[in-house]
């Protein structure tokens, strides 16, 4: 038997030459399991493939008895070879009888075989059949006799797959609709649901040529391409490149450390001495990375199985010269865009009229690719692991937001159901277009007014389709989280001039720079801090950096000429925190005044109110700003000790609750006594119920997500305040946990739609 590179570098040879052949495949599979046979001196050599339902078939064999091809079956799990497609691991074993899953079929006469050899055939990640030695005579088998197998399993997934067996692989990738539906579960990124067709952002690169014409020039291409491939990771992280397309230094970090590595390079060279092309060679180790990292406990260790897949596309694109992201507009017309992550801009390229969402195998809540998929209005889900291994191009899905599921080739019932709930929603929505120009009173005639948050250009054409007063919340973070550098002044300009002009004479409300805790720029490197969301970010960072905050004064001072400007800081904790800020905008107004330059007809500065400290300065600060707005997502934290993003504490504490509303009120009675506008810019102010109980302590302003002001519209409509906080008052002194289901039960008795 071969033990030396050159048994596998034969077989392959021959292998071509059977391919090339213009055989029936039937024909084709019969010659190359008795040329795989008598190369590795095997008496058996046979090939399961898998068909639908997780059934491996005996397709071929030389060895075994003929009569059993085609009818010998085994499940997935089932016997050496289901356990060898289950666990996509090799099986080397002396004596097969012996192994607790060996499973004896009669029909193939296989008794008289002791010693077997099995590998998995694998094909884009998955099981798609086996390919087994077998020998009279107790023996184990070589490690490169291990390796020889695995390689023309590689070459023979490709045989399977492109003559005539396309069929049988492409059902396992496919499958039929009633068998195959798969669910992956993540974590709800944007809300909402589509059905629509898989786009893989960054397409698998299909090998075309396995076997090698000549082996010393593969091995120039691997060394050339893994050139290549430092030189590009370098300059990635480097320049600042990186960040345009989102990629984490971290995960470049590690590729960089991969793609030195001298195992892996090692490894990709000794896959080129029994016979691959460089392509097929970084495929061949990449499957064994794969199902070795798939066995492993480590979740850590799992994590990096995406470096490496990373790792190895790269380098596949640079040997094949493949494209690496999915074209932009040539899409299907119901795309849902499958990608292990993404970075905000990469999203913003689709062709918006096809994107229907977006599903991500990383990338949580606060990821700049989910703040823009909320802003486009698209489901999206994060954390979906392992799901771009069972699509491909085309595969059929459902995107569920709101539930955070994916639903892989969907049954004809689910999609179905999913469809009503799709025409259901649309519905809901026109019926909210109807109010789009009907004003928001209550019953009892006090008018409220509701803006929308914003943060980046694609968020303003919600204004108008929303029909909301204005913009009560521009978070300008956003848009220097979506850059690669500081954004400079002129860019400032433009963007903040972008947004008032989009606004169309609407009031916006721009917000200074608030950065740190979960909100970072990619070229800003913070400390690392014990306790971020306590720590030096947004106003306090401004402070101590004032050259930034003055530039981003300056900025929209000169957008705003001729305009109504509004600004406002975020996280202050004191009064004079607030002067600090105000005479930085002051200032600068007066040099820009100096020097000629034309200047806003109107300037107006608020506070955010959303640490508590606050609370007990209200006769102070009210005098000296001219709005307030209170930042709930913070406030409720910091009130409650509670940290908003940790999925352990999420429902722990409820802003319905007599402290939070308490406090609310409290805000509310101030602003009235001082006659200053006071409105609500947390995610609360987006939610009926929440909005209702606000409106209940006599909040009359309120800013939130586009798609609140509809519910919430239909919700004040039909509420009566001044019974409302008849109704509520009491509670407030309750000592009550929450008033949700108190205010529930009023909504229902009084009709008010929640
Ligand atoms: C808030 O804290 O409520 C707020 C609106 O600000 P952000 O969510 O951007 O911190
Ligand atoms: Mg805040």
């Amino acid at each position: 038997m071969a033990s030396s590179a050159l048994g596998p570098r034969v077989l392959l040879r021959k292998l071509r030459e059977v391919m090339a052949e213009p055989e029936l495949a039937q024909t084709r599979l019969d010659k190359i399991v008795t040329l795989i046979a008598s190369n590795m001196v095997a008496e058996v050599c046979s090939i399961y493939v898998m068909r639908p339902g997780d059934v491996l078939e005996l397709y071929a064999s030389e060895g075994l008895n003929r009569e059993a091809v085609h009818k010998s079956q085994l499940k997935s799990g089932e016997g050496l070879v289901g356990l060898i497609a289950q666990q996509a691991i090799g099986l080397n074993l002396t004596e097969a009888f012996d192994h607790p899953s060996f499973k004896y079929l009669p029909e193939t006469g296989e008794e008289i075989y002791h010693s077997f050899l099995g590998v998995p055939i694998m094909r884009g990640g998955a099981v798609i059949g086996v390919l087994v030695v077998q020998n009279r005579t107790l023996r184990l088998y070589a490690d490169e006799e291990e390796e020889a197998l695995q390689t023309t399993a590689m070459v023979l997934a490709e045989v399977l797959a492109s003559s005539g067996f396309l069929e049988t692989a492409r059902q396992i990738i496919s499958g039929p609709t009633e068998l195959r539906t798969q669910v992956v579960k993540g974590e709800s990124l944007a809300e909402g649901v589509a059905l629509g067709y898989v786009v893989l952002h960054e397409p698998r690169v299909r090998i075309q040529n396995m076997i090698a014409e000549s082996i010393p020039l593969e091995l120039t291409r691997v060394d050339d391409a893994i050139n290549n491939l430092r030189q590009q990771v370098d300059e990635l992280l480097d320049g600042s490149e990186a960040m345009s397309a989102n990629e984490s230094m971290d995960v470049l970090e590690t590729i960089r450390m991969f793609a030195h590595d001298k195992g892996w390079l090692g490894r990709l060279k000794e896959a080129v001495q029994t016979g691959l092309t460089a392509e097929a060679a970084v495929e061949r180790v990449q499957n064994d990375n794969r199902a070795r990292m798939m066995r492993t406990p480590d979740p850590y260790l799992r994590e990096r199985m995406h470096d490496l897949d990373d790792l190895s596309n790269r380098m596949l694109r640079h040997l094949t010269g493949a494209v690496a992201t999915a074209s932009r507009t040539d899409l299907p017309d119901n795309a849902i865009v499958v990608s292990r992550n993404m970075g905000p801009a990469e999203l913003l390229d689709y062709d918006r009229s096809k994107v229907r969402g977006v599903i991500l195998e990383e990338g949580g809540k606060t990821s700049h690719v989910a703040i823009v998929a909320r802003a486009l209005g698209i489901p999206a889900i994060g954390q979906a692991t392992g799901l771009s291994n069972l699509v491909d191009d085309g595969t059929a899905i459902i995107i569920d937001g709101d539930t955070a599921e994916a639903y892989i080739r969907p049954s004809t019932e689910l999609e179905k159901a999913y469809a009503e709930k799709v025409r259901f929603n649309a519905s809901r929505q026109a019926r909210y277009k109807e109010l789009r120009d009907i004003p928001a009173i209550t019953k009892d005639g006090l008018a409220i007014t509701l803006n929308i948050n914003a943060g980046l250009a694609v968020d303003m054409p919600h204004l108008h389709e929303s029909g909301a007063a204005g913009v009560g919340l521009y978070r300008t973070e956003l848009h220097f989280m979506m850059a690669s550098r500081f954004p400079r002044l002129s860019t400032q300009i433009k963007h903040y001039r972008n947004i008032l002009d989009q606004a169309a004479g609407k009031p916006v409300v721009f917000r200074t720079l608030d950065i740190g805790a979960d909100k970072t720029l990619p070229y800003l490197r913070q400390p690392r801090e014990e306790n971020p969301a306590l720590g030096w970010r947004s106003i306090r960072m401004a402070l101590d950096r004032p050259a930034l905050l003055k530039l981003q004064a300056r900025a929209m001072l000169i957008a705003g000429t001729g305009a109504d400007l509004k600004i406002m800081f975020p996280m202050i904790a004191d009064v004079a925190e607030y002067v600090l800020c105000r005479d930085v905008v002051l200032n600068e107004q007066e040099i820009l005044r100096k020097r000629g330059q034309a200047l806003p007809k109107s300037l107006k500065m608020g506070a955010m109110i959303e640490i508590p400290s606050l609370l007990w300065q209200l006769d102070q600060l009210l005098p000296l700003v001219d709005f307030a707005s209170v930042g709930s997502n913070d406030l409720v934290q910091f009130l409650f000790a509670s940290d908003r993003g940790n999925p352990k504490l999420a429902g722990r504490y409820d802003p319905l609750s007599p402290a939070a509303l308490g406090a609310m009120r409290q805000i509310v009675v101030k602003g009235q006594q001082h006659g200053k506008s006071v409105t609500l810019c947390g995610e609360l102010g987006g939610r009926p119920l929440e909005a209702m109980g606000l409106v209940g302590v006599g909040l009359t302003a309120m800013s939130m997500v586009p798609s609140g002001i509809g519910p919430v519209k239909a919700m004040i409509r039909t509420v009566d305040q001044s019974k409302l906080w008849a109704f509520m008052e009491p509670l407030l002194n309750s000592g009550l946990h929450s008033i949700r289901s108190e205010l529930t039960s009023f909504a229902k008795s009084q009709g008010v739609e929640v």
